[in-house]
């Protein structure tokens, strides 16, 4: 049954078997709600943003919930689905921009643009079930990020829902210099890319476009051993900066045995040569639209960088790149089933996003070795963005008694990623699950200062309680 509190009745539910469908994100843990909220406009944002605060209720935006830090799980209040939100409003071919509502899902952003010969290069593995919205809150990144930099890097201006009442339009200045105070504070943009919802709603972003990529081909490079993978990783990445080195791939991830075991399971995948013990994935712009004939080209490239060039599996076809692009996504999707049924057995999965800098690569992933042989770790993916020194590192607690173990398993691999220049999140974002690695990257002053900025923007402090900050008590807002 639906009901009505001093708002439009198709705008808010109680109704159980709906509030069932948003009780968790893709970390795996359940929470709960007591309210959804659907609003299909910025004017209905701010209705319902006005309506919960009345209520003295909590609200966490969401776009589909793809988050795998707990960031879209609510814990009480109410969720605010943006999905109602959805659509490319502009495209700006000349000036090679688009105006966008948060709920679109990126990859029918992508294909919007494609339609006009234009690339959104932002590409999270994740694109067919996440939304622009998500992906700006979340600072996405992807494959394509070893070339074309993060979701951040996409954003020219957003418009935002504040908890004191505002709709605020954000826009990057396009200068070439600036000395208005703290840079922090140049573009208030950035203030709320990678904000996980906590100072508002983003209900519309305006977002920078290139030009369709030239043809270009796909290359899974396979290695005898992960250490020859991983110094081939980060030649390509030292090279990427080199003037007058040879052309850089578009990107280079990673598939440890563990991962192209993973691999193997789907339904589509060809046979990969079983003593290999790791793949880099790539992809190699073709210009003059030859792939076979820069593949060629480029076999005593892959030999020199370590890799069986007899084992390559090369994808020259738009469907065979497709197909590459759904291997590499059965391996995040496989953890995270897995994931669920540890959560049966009440355990989970725990993962660092650490990145670091590409002289700190192999160190890091030397001690990750290290960290995995000496704590007998019984599962461990090594997977995807090495190029940008960034793996995906999936760990499992089979049962509740692992958890602590596994956690300071992570907790040490993020103190080593941050002496080493690095950050404890390189995609993802802190949700609720990071909140304890925060204090490696900020001290405290930093993080009272965030929690101020959040007083002003959300003075009830409703929007996303629980991330990336802990909730302080005796706020007004709660999670009934
Ligand atoms: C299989 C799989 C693969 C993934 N691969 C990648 C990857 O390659 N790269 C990557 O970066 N991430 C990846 N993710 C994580 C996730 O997809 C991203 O974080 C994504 O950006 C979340 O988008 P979403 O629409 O699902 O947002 P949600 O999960 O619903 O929300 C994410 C965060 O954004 C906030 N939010 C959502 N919409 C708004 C809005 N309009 N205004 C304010 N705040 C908002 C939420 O409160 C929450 O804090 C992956 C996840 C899965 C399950």
């Amino acid at each position: 049954m639906l009901s009505i509190h001093a708002m439009r009745m198709d705008l808010v539910t109680t109704e159980a078997a709906v509030l069932e469908g948003y009780r968790g994100d893709q970390a795996g843990l359940l929470g709960h709600l007591s309210h959804l909220a659907r609003p299909t406009s910025a004017a209905e944002v701010q209705e319902c943003i006005a309506w919960a605060r009345a209520k003295g209720l909590d609200l966490l935006p969401v776009g589909l919930q793809s988050a795998t830090t707990g960031a879209a799980r609510p814990e009480g209040g109410a969720v605010l689905d943006l999905r109602g939100l959805a659509g490319v409003l502009d495209v700006d071919r000349a000036g090679r921009t688009a105006m966008v509502l948060p709920g679109t899902v990126t990859a029918d952003l992508k294909a919007a643009v494609a339609a006009e010969g234009l690339l959104y290069p932002p590409d999270p593995t994740s694109e067919k079930e996440s939304t622009l919205g998500g992906n700006v809150a979340s600072n996405a990144s992807g494959a394509r990020s070893f070339r074309h930099g993060m979701t951040r890097d996409w954003v020219l201006g957003v418009e935002v829902a504040d908890g004191a009442g505002n709709l605020r339009w954000h826009q990057r200045r396009a200068v070439d210099k600036n000395t208005f105070g703290p840079f922090a504070f140049h573009d208030p943009v950035d203030l709320f890319v990678g904000s996980e919802g906590i100072l508002g709603v983003i209900t519309k972003v305006q977002v920078r476009l290139l030009d369709a990529p030239p043809p270009f081909l796909g290359a899974l490079l396979f290695f005898r051993d992960l250490q020859t993978a991983l110094e081939a990783a980060v030649r390509l990445r030292q090279e990427r900066d080199l003037p007058g080195a040879p052309a850089s791939p578009g990107c280079v991830e990673l598939l440890d045995r563990c991962a192209l075991d993973l691999v193997a399971t789907h339904p589509q995948a060809p046979s990969l040569p079983m003593t290999a013990q790791a793949a880099l994935f790539t992809e190699w712009d073709a210009p003059d639209g030859d792939l076979l004939g820069r593949l060629e080209a480029l076999l005593p490239r892959f030999e020199a960088l370590g890799a069986v060039v007899d084992w390559t599996l090369p994808a020259l076809t738009r469907r065979e790149l497709e197909l590459f692009r759904e291997l590499r996504h059965h391996v995040p999707e496989s953890c995270n089933a897995l994931a669920v049924a540890c959560r049966d057995q009440g355990g989970m999965k725990i993962s660092t996003e650490f990145c670091v800098p590409p002289a700190g690569t192999l160190e890091m992933m030397r001690f990750v070795e290290e960290t995995r042989r000496e704590t007998g770790l019984h599962l461990m993916v090594r997977y995807g963005h090495i190029g940008n020194g960034h793996p995906h590192i999936f760990m499992y607690a089979r049962e509740t008694a692992e958890v602590g173990a596994i956690k300071a398993v992570a907790h040490r691999l993020c103190r080593r990623a941050v002496e080493l220049g690095g950050t404890v999140a390189g995609e993802h974002g802190i949700g609720k699950s990071r909140r304890d690695f925060l204090g490696y990257m900020m001290p405290p002053e930093l993080i009272e200062a965030l929690a101020a900025v959040k007083r002003v923007l959300d003075p009830d402090w409703i929007f996303a309680p629980g991330n990336i900050l802990p909730v302080p008590s005796g706020r007004r807002g709660s999670s009934r």
